[in-house]
């Protein structure tokens, strides 16, 4: 074999190190790889998950966009692998706007290529089973990342009518969340949000943002610069309940309390102690409050006429182990509207085995699993969708590491493709009518969202509709 063609399904952080990783790979064989992507901007969560006030964390579109330039076949720069001549060539092909299971099925990916990893993380929420979930004004906070990073999937408009809000979770993306309901809208204007998402912020009447852990302080699963981020929003007052600290918790100092991270947490938390007494004793105050509760398990999401009015949390208390101890104590915090932020969830690919409690593909270092348990010859995992919705973009490199090993030891049982011709595809998308989106359009999309930008002073306004970007990629 001198040449391995290989597909690689969503085309976020994950799928995109995959294919660096295999395209600098020391190999012996020439690869093709094609990126297929269901929406029609590559960039998965750096586009529709990042918040937008991030432009730190965005700027990673950079490198992941190198990538894709660096290995385009028709850039005649294609011998990446390594310097000098005879080097076996690696280039990538993207083909957006193409659903998986749809567009483009296991059959087609067999008969075209030695082998598939797919990498299409977590966008769904997990699931919080109290009563009252379901009620109106509760909300999931993928859902709504989805509405402020301008997914073409979710409907245009939010809901943002509550004055007093609760956000259950105590990682990053209840950070995120928090920070995007809480901020007056007119300091995101310099980002790249769209203009319906700026309309709806600016009409969000909240006052009090009531941000709930299970755990104490030293538990949070934040990280240190987001935490303190949150306290420098411009015009709201932390405010931070002393009955949360007042537990001798010697799991926390003595286990936790060695950890970096939770010291520098824990100063930021205590500077904010300080500045809520300094407020009280000075008499100035912000409009708008962010209540931290620690120590709070919501139970019930309390309702009239089927609206959130409050959210009832039992007390908790530290166990000694990291856990908890359920203590009894009851209250009731009245909020008209809650956002759950309690992790991401997978979605399953049809024929691909699934795990429904983790919401993974069943894997073992990225080699996917079948139901006995033994690996499914040319299918592979990467990312999110392979280890669960934890660690940070730059974590998904190792991940892909492990996965492209683990595809490059397996070459004698990775498929035989009847057709591996690279014509073939956009032959067969073509037949099945697929307006599907290539790297030059996404180019011209990227240039057309910076143009819109520019006319009011901006880096970029994104665009949203499926049927607008895919019409400006393929220049239509
Ligand atoms: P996460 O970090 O796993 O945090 C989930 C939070 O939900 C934890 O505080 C957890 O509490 C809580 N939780 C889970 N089940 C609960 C329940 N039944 N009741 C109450 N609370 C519950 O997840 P995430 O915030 O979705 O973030 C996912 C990953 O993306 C993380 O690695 C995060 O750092 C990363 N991320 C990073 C950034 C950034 O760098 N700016 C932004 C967004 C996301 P326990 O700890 O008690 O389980």
């Amino acid at each position: 074999m001198t040449k391995m063609r290989l597909a690689i399904v969503g085309a976020g952080p994950a799928g995109i190190y995959a294919a660096d990783l295999l395209i600098k790979a020391e190999r012996d064989f020439d690869v093709e790889i094609d990126l297929f992507e269901q929406l029609p901007a590559p960039y998965g969560l750096v586009r529709y998950g990042v918040s937008p006030d991030h432009p730190r964390i965005k700027g990673i579109v950079t490198a992941l966009r190198e990538v894709l330039d660096r290995a385009r076949p028709d850039t005649g720069d294609a011998d990446t692998a390594a310097d000098g001549e005879g080097v076996p060539s690696g280039t990538v092909r993207y083909f957006g706007n193409v659903r998986y299971g749809e567009d483009i099925t296991l059959e087609d990916l067999k008969r075209h290529y030695h082998a598939v990893i797919f990498s299409t993380g977590a966008i769904r929420d997990a699931s919080l089973s109290i009563p009252g979930i379901e009620a109106e004004g509760s909300y999931g906070a993928a859902d709504f990342v989805s509405w402020f990073d301008g997914h073409p999937d979710v409907p245009r408009t939010w809901p943002l009518e509550a004055a007093e809000v609760a956000v259950i979770g105590n990682g990053n993306v209840a950070l995120d969340v928090s920070r995007m309901l809480i901020k007056h809208a007119d300091d995101l204007l310099p980002t790249e949000i769209p203009a319906n998402v700026y309309e709806g912020l600016a009409a969000n009447p909240i006052t009090d943002l009531h941000l709930f852990g299970r755990r104490g302080p030293a538990y949070v699963k934040f990280t240190p610069l987001e935490l303190r981020e949150l306290g420098e929003v411009r015009d709201v007052d932390m405010v931070i309940d002393e009955r949360d600290f007042e537990f001798d918790d010697p799991y926390a100092t003595e286990v936790l309390g060695k950890n970096k991270q939770v010291l520098v947490m824990t100063r930021v938390i205590n500077q904010w102690r300080e500045a809520q007494k300094e407020r009280a004793a000075s008499g100035e105050h912000a409009s708008r409050r962010l209540h931290m509760h620690f120590w709070s398990k919501p139970v019930a999401v309390v309702t009239e006429n089927g609206r959130v009015s409050g959210l009832k949390i039992e007390r908790t208390a530290p166990d000694g182990q990291g856990g908890i101890l359920d203590t009894g104590e009851f209250e009731v915090i009245p909020v008209q509207s809650l956002y759950r932020a309690i992790g991401y969830f997978g979605s399953p690919l049809e024929e691909i085995p699934f795990d429904d409690e983790r919401g993974v593909i069943p894997n073992a270092q990225g080699r996917v699993l079948g139901a006995d348990g033994e690996p499914v010859p040319g299918v592979y995992a990467t990312g999110w969708i392979k280890r669960g919705p934890v660690g940070l973009i730059g974590h998904t490199k190792s991940d892909a590491m492990e996965t492209i090993e683990c595809l490059l030891e397996d070459r004698e049982s990775w498929w035989q493709p009847v057709e591996p011709s690279p014509e073939a595809i956009p032959a067969l998308l073509e037949s099945r009518s697929v307006p599907y989106t290539t790297i030059e359009g996404w180019q011209r999309l990227d240039e057309h969202e910076v143009s819109l930008g520019e006319a009011e002073g901006r880096a970029r306004i994104k665009v949203v509709p499926r049927e607008e970007m895919t019409r400006v990629s393929r220049g239509e």
